[in-house]
């Protein structure tokens, strides 16, 4: 089944603005090119960071993997940008270099920005690929003998590493500045948008899912045996879209009232954290909840939808 959905392509929405590379395009670039502009989910995110030694400074280092309908690639932060993905969240990332070790990965510049994008649709089959250090941390999990080799892999990426960089003064001096520069910026991340308010209006309901690219059907009819995914096209039996919970909040900022999409994944996040789940019984104990809580701090992008909700009273 999935070899067949991989050479599916049906209505997919291509970006108006033509220098945006999809990772398929980037994969076909050899090491050193530059990358303008790639759309893309972070579908896995490194556990910790890691710091390399560089001309006696050391330097954080994490990485994590981007994916769109195109496939999926590697992508190595470093200093100030690390804390600005987060996984299952799309971006636009700009000023990408290509690099190749263990596989063509790209790696961040002085001049890469990174912004919430709406979401990037991202195949179940491309979802499904490992890359290789993924694969590394799954067996770093599952047994601890490994250990030792991972040292010996660390050791040898950390050299690589150096290797890379020796090569490129230039580019790590301007990681240096817009290290510098992020600091000031810090507080403010780009196109996020945080309010601490109360809910003062809520609107909730359940929809089903697709379960290859999560997203909403707005005509589904239950009764039916297949239902073809109204964004990805894939054909599905019923019984594979996940019910879930998703609607709109209002939330009083100064004079304005916003209005913001609550998507079934962040509304999912915050019950999980909570151990509300149970609520998802019936949508209206989870309107009620989040009117009766009091205070919550909201953050949302340029699109008005919730990046993230938490409550506001801690
Ligand atoms: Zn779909």
């Amino acid at each position: 089944m999935l070899e067949v959905l991989v050479s599916l392509d049906f209505g997919y929405k291509e970006p108006n603005d033509c220098s945006t590379l999809t990772v398929a395009q980037v994969l076909a670039l050899q090491p050193k090119q530059k990358v303008g502009k790639i759309k893309a989910k972070v579908v896995w995110l490194q556990a910790g960071s890691k710091l390399v030694n560089f001309r006696g400074r050391q330097k954080e280092v994490k990485d994590c993997h981007v994916a769109d309908h195109t496939g999926k690639i590697r992508v190595s932060l470093w200093g100030g940008l690390i804390g600005k993905v987060a996984q299952g969240v799309s971006y636009v990332l700009t000023d990408l270099s290509v690099r190749e070790w263990r596989g063509l990965y790209l790696t961040a510049t002085m001049n890469t920005t990174i912004q919430v994008s709406e979401e990037v649709l991202v195949p179940e089959s491309v979802a499904r690929q490992q890359l290789e250090v993924e694969q590394q941390e799954e067996e770093e999990v599952e047994q601890e003998e490994v250990e030792q080799q991972e040292e010996e892999v660390e050791q040898e990426e950390v050299e690589q590493q150096l290797e890379v960089e020796q090569e490129e003064v230039e580019q790590q001096e301007e990681v240096e500045q817009q290290e510098e520069v992020e600091q000031e910026e810090e507080v403010e991340q780009e196109g996020i948008t945080t309010v601490r308010e109360p809910v003062c209006g809520i609107q909730l309901a359940y929809q089903r899912q697709c379960s290859s690219c999560n997203e909403g059907q707005l005509a589904f009819n239950i009764k039916a045996i297949n239902h073809r995914c109204e964004a990805c096209g894939f054909y599905q039996k019923v019984g594979s879209y996940v019910k879930a919970a998703t609607g709109t909040v209002w939330v009083n900022k100064g004079n304005v009232k916003l209005t913001l999409k609550l998507t079934s994944t962040v509304l999912m996040t915050y019950l999980s954290q909570n151990n509300l789940q149970e609520l998802l019984a019936d949508v209206q104990l989870v309107e009620e909840h989040f009117l009766e809580v009091g205070m919550f701090v909201i953050q949302y992008n340029a699109n008005n939808v919730v990046v993230v909700v938490t409550t506001g009273n801690v």
